[in-house]
């Protein structure tokens, strides 16, 4: 069968209202939002829309969600492919997916490109020149260049990209023409936590008087793909205890679950 070359989706559901917190991050996109729905405001002036932007922090702070609610929200289609997808990939085939994303996403714009782990393709060359996967690695970052500076000032297409290592990133890359800005999306503070709480709890049948505040003094640290990810498992630790409603039991039990799970990741890290 066919590889997929990337993702496609046409109509984004995703709005701001499922972006939790993030008010800074929130506020810088809305100007892109502007620029995809109305770009002649800003040409007529002799205004050049940016082409590009970074989001940069940590895992699971919303980064995807948020490139994805900029679509939603200007209605437009969203093309994305991950830089890990490029890793080991056979000589000539990263560049012509590239060169594929764009020519799609020029045929459907105003549309947003969203290029997820971009450090994979990224980093700074010239480093382990020796290994083939490397050279492969070049020409692919090349070809994002190259499309990058071929966009006209009308193609009205925006390119996201997300990294978690914005310091190990081609210089090439945060050049004036391409990512020219970043965007920071950091871990929820325990105000942040208690709103991100408020979105996952929505599908929940919930217990009365779950305290909020609590769960949110209950996880220092945690990113939004984690509180999620409380949320999900604790509904599932309440259903297998056969209880009616979620309680502050099972968020706890979940909680210490979640906790053990990253301890375990940190082990490997280390
Ligand atoms: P990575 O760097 O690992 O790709 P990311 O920053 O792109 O992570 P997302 O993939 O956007 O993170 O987040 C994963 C999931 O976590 C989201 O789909 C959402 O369910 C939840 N989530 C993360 N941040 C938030 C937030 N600020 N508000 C609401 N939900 C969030």
């Amino acid at each position: 069968s066919k590889a997929k070359l990337f993702d496609q989706n046409t109509e984004v559901k995703t709005s701001f209202k499922d972006v939790a917190g993030l008010e800074g991050a929130k506020e810088e996109v809305q100007e892109i939002v502007d620029f995809l729905k109305f770009p002649e405001k800003y040409t007529t002036l002799g205004g050049k829309i940016p082409k590009g932007a970074l989001l940069v922090g940590p895992p699971g702070t919303g980064k995807t969600l948020l490139a994805k609610a900029v679509a939603g929200e200007a209605k437009v289609p969203f093309f994305s492919l991950s830089g890990s997808d490029f890793v080991e990939m056979f000589v000539g085939v990263g560049a012509s997916r590239v060169r594929d994303l764009f020519k799609q996403a020029k045929e459907k714009s105003p549309s947003i490109i969203f290029i997820d782990e971009i450090d994979a393709i990224g980093r700074a060359r010239g480093k382990n020149a020796m290994s083939g996967s490397n050279d492969e690695r070049e020409n692919t970052l090349n070809q994002l260049l190259t499309e990058m500076d071929g966009f006209g000032t009308n193609t009205n297409v925006i390119v996201l990209a997300a990294t978690n290592r914005a310091d190990i990133l081609d210089k090439a890359l945060m050049r004036a023409g391409r990512f020219d800005r970043q965007i920071f999306v950091d871990l929820p503070d325990v105000r942040e936590r208690k709103e991100i709480f408020e979105v996952h709890l929505r599908p929940l049948k919930k217990a009365k008087g779950l305290d909020l505040d609590f769960l949110s003094k209950q996880t220092p640290g945690f990113s939004g793909a984690d509180i999620a990810n409380v949320c999900n498992e604790a509904a599932l630790i309440a259903a297998r205890n056969g209880k009616k409603a979620v309680d502050k039991q099972d968020f706890l039990d979940a909680v210490d679950r979640i906790i053990g799970g990253l301890e375990k990741k940190n082990k490997i890290i280390t």
